[in-house]
């Protein structure tokens, strides 16, 4: 069964295509990305109308990249899966659009698949199938979730997400107080890493004997950047660009790291799956191998290329909603931008 996978909810234009196999196996046949991030670098963050037209342009290259990368022909197909929510309205109507066409051309079935589920479906084209249930946690530009999941194509539960900024945000947010380039994860991640995690103390928010036990609040962090570098500034002192990023780096890893672990040991879960753009964080990734050694539990994370938006996640979701004999989306599939994460499929 060859699924063919459409992505288009923010910045990037994606295309990937997977193969089921009868025994379950999935595999990568093709993953192309196009993305329109360098338009919106100077906004320091994603115009939606600019990232709209973007992905109209993009897409139809996209497609016809992803069949010569696989091999394959558009006859091929067998289903197609597209991002249906959650995203910026105007960006999930070109993917969505396009998904509608290509099923109708083609006359395959539709599946209206969630983007948040498909971060987290990433890691089964290279570790395989997940244990049930295991605990996920999503961290990308637009959310901070722990998940149980129990079935990827049928059951999510959310068990906490973040009250207000996700931890993208989060880093987006403290490079341009930093003057770091947007997005702000990759060079705050390589800063990090010349600093001194201890240098300086940020809060951990929400980790309090009384606080939510799965939430997470990141502004509180970020404002505590924020008037510690002003403090610096207004004492003409330069910024030690490095030991603040890696300071606040080690905030976010620790806090992350931590509720993760707890959620995983109050459930009786095993096995912890890290995924969204933030899982490509190399001290998130250090700091979790760490204390899942350390608490015996199984710890996967997909390649960065796979952990930032993708068009092969989504294929990968596809396979597993038509494995689990979903029933597919009609022609008329709406898009949500406010998808909630336990609607895995419309
Ligand atoms: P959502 O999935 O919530 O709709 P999104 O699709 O925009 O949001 P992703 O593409 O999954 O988000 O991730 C983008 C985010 O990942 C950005 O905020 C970026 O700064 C962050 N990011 C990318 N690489 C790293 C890294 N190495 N360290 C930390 N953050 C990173
Ligand atoms: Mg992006
Ligand atoms: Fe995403």
């Amino acid at each position: 069964t060859i699924v063919l996978g459409i992505e288009s909810s923010c910045d990037e234009t994606g295309v990937g295509i997977v193969r089921l196999d009868d025994d379950g196996t999935k595999t990568l046949l093709a993953d192309q990305v196009a993305s329109s991030v360098e338009l919106h670098a100077r906004f320091g963050g994603v115009v939606p109308e600019v990232a709209s037209r973007a992905h109209l342009e993009a897409m139809v290259p996209a497609v016809r990249r992803a069949f010569a990368e696989s091999g394959l022909r558009m006859s091929d197909v067998d289903a197609i899966a597209v991002t249906c929510g959650p995203g910026l309205a105007g960006a999930l109507l070109v993917g969505v659009a396009a998904a509608k066409a290509y099923a109708l051309a083609l006359d395959v079935p539709l599946y209206g698949a969630n983007h948040l589920a498909g971060h987290v479906a990433a890691d089964t084209l290279e570790h395989g199938r997940l244990p049930s249930p295991c605990l996920a946690l999503l961290v990308s530009g637009g959310h901070s979730q722990l998940l149980k999941v129990d079935d990827l194509a049928t059951s999510i539960t959310e068990l906490g997400s973040t009250i207000d900024d996700a931890a993208g945000e989060a880093y987006d947010k403290v490079a341009r107080l930093l003057d770091l380039p947007y997005p702000g994860g990759p060079p705050i991640d390589k800063a990090a890493q010349q600093g001194d995690p201890a240098a300086i103390a940020f809060p951990r928010g929400l980790t309090g004997p009384r606080d939510a036990r799965y939430d997470f609040s990141f502004s509180g962090l970020k404002t505590a950047v924020a008037r510690w570098v002003e403090a610096e500034e207004r004492a003409a002192r330069p910024i030690p660009v490095n030991d603040v990023a890696a300071g606040f780096q080690e905030a976010v890893a620790d806090v992350l790291t931590l509720k993760a672990l707890r959620a995983a040991e109050d459930h009786g879960i095993d096995t912890l799956v890290i995924s969204g753009g933030v899982a490509a964080n190399s001290r998130i990734k250090s700091l979790a191998g760490e204390r899942c050694a350390k608490a015996g539990l199984r710890l996967r994370f997909p390649r960065p290329r796979l952990c930032t938006d993708n068009g092969a996640m989504i294929a990968a979701l596809g396979a597993h909603l038509v494995e689990a004999g979903v029933k597919p989306s009609s022609l008329e599939l709406p898009s949500n931008p406010a998808l909630p994460v336990n609607v895995v499929s419309v």
